[in-house]
């Protein structure tokens, strides 16, 4: 049999260097991935029973199209949030360990998952233009890295979109908001990022990018941002919903 040159390189490379998946603790089975089919495999995807506006589950199952009583009493500013799964399990493990332990080698791993949300809940031929959530400059420094600017890159590499990382700023840092309800959070998130770039945003229709969504407050407030910049639509969407 014969086996071409890169392939080889590859098949030796794993060799020398095996790739552990950070689940199992196994090798990987998946050709330039971290993460083994058996892990991937459990990560509990959103698929069905969600609010047709913030992507909410409704853990008794809903068979039809339903707005939530958030939605409903206070409308968010963006069009429509998705998430891709549940954040538990190896999935949580994984955007852990990208996030705290500079595991940037599991951008394409975690890439997998987002473009297989935005291509379940949204339509890609619909968005004009990518957008991470900025992390605060301290913050990032502190980080090195944002992590929802290196899953917008890849996810606007495969779509073919440009990623505009500068359009939007933190300029307030905001205290942990755990201790909060949803309107709380929504109103100290009030100011908390800036449209540098507006130009970049105006009479685009946008996707938002990052890793965790909580109540949603961090996408709606900068959503609302990029509305006020003249963005047609602000679609979110992140790895995972906690
Ligand atoms: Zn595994
Ligand atoms: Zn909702």
């Amino acid at each position: 049999m014969l086996v071409r040159w890169p392939d080889f390189a590859a098949r030796v490379v794993d060799w020398c260097y095996p790739r552990i998946c950070p689940g199992c603790g196994g090798i990987c089975d998946q050709p330039s991935r971290h993460v083994c089919w058996e892990c991937r495999s459990r990560v509990e995807l959103y698929e069905t029973s969600l609010c047709s506006v913030c992507g909410r589950y409704a853990e008794g199952g809903v068979g039809h199209a339903f707005v939530c009583d958030v939605c409903r009493s206070a409308p968010p500013s963006f069009d429509r949030a998705r998430s891709a799964g549940r954040f538990s399990g190896v999935l949580r493990k994984q955007i852990h360990l990208f996030k705290y332990g500079h595991s940037l080698w599991l951008a394409p791993d975690l890439a997998d998952i987002l473009e297989g949300c935005l291509r379940a809940h949204f339509a890609a031929d619909d968005v004009d233009v990518v957008v991470p959530v900025p992390l605060h400059p301290a913050r990032q420094r502190e980080r090195s890295f944002n992590q929802a600017t290196v899953l917008a890159r890849e996810l606007a590499r495969r779509i073919e979109r440009h990623c505009a990382v500068n359009v939007l700023a933190r300029v307030r840092h905001t205290e942990t908001q755990t201790a909060l309800d949803a309107p709380r959070r929504r109103a100290n998130m009030l100011g908390a990022f800036e449209a540098v770039r507006p130009e970049m945003a105006r009479h685009r229709r946008v996707l938002l990018v990052d890793d965790v969504m909580t109540t949603g407050a961090t996408l709606n407030e900068c959503a609302r941002v990029l509305k006020k910049a003249g963005a047609y639509t602000v679609w979110a969407t992140t790895l995972a919903r906690g």
